[in-house]
């Protein structure tokens, strides 16, 4: 499939759902329902656990201080933001950024987020934490023995990493980012 085709599906795909409220975190004050964003036809998709305070007012995944972290850290292991797609589990911030409900995480990965992953058929999925990690598998997860292992999710290969936010409360972690990053670029085709 080209990327234009992608591009348009994934237009296609958001349309009806900019003011979705299919699962409770539409009704408990978001702003912005945070598609993701990134190149369509991505060979690396990031997939965080849910939009943060800066998101949500701007309608754009991973720009407050963990994004700007996690671009940083791309850059370091040679990717451009822009040549990956970015988003999270469910598209609306959660009040007091407290974690997704399962039934949040469900409703939104089968109308959305899966949905993405179909269209943009990366080789590579990235998940940030353990939330974002149990979000996309559905079930109980240790995020700190998953990370860095490749694994599979349906057909893609999974790469778990920490999350940003992590980092930022525990700096001495962030060599490990890097390297899951790194390895996870190492498997684009
Ligand atoms: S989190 Fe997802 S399913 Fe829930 S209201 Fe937002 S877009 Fe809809």
């Amino acid at each position: 499939m080209t990327k234009e085709k992608k591009q348009a599906l994934l237009a296609q795909l958001y349309a009806p759902y900019k003011k979705c409220i299919e699962c409770p975190l539409g009704t408990l004050g978001r702003i912005n329902v945070v598609f993701g964003e990134g190149n369509p036809d991505a060979r690396l998709m990031i997939i965080g656990e849910a939009p943060g305070r800066d998101e949500d007012l701007k309608g754009r995944p991973f720009i407050g201080r963990s994004g700007k972290l996690l671009t940083t850290v791309l850059e370091l292991a040679d990717i451009r933001r822009e040549d990956v797609f970015i988003t999270n589990v469910v598209k609306c911030r959660p009040p007091d950024n407290r974690n997704p409900l399962p039934i949040e995480a469900k409703t939104c990965k089968e109308l959305l987020l899966f949905k993405q992953i179909e269209i943009i058929q990366p080789d590579v999925i990235c998940t940030l934490g353990a939330v974002a990690l149990e979000g996309l598998l559905g079930h109980p997860a240790k995020i700190s023995q998953m990370r860095g292992l490749p694994t599979k999710f349906k057909n893609t290969l999974l790469i778990p990493t920490f999350h940003p936010a992590y980092i930022l409360r525990n700096p001495s972690k962030l060599s490990i980012l890097y390297e899951d990053i790194k390895k996870a670029h190492s498997h684009l085709r």
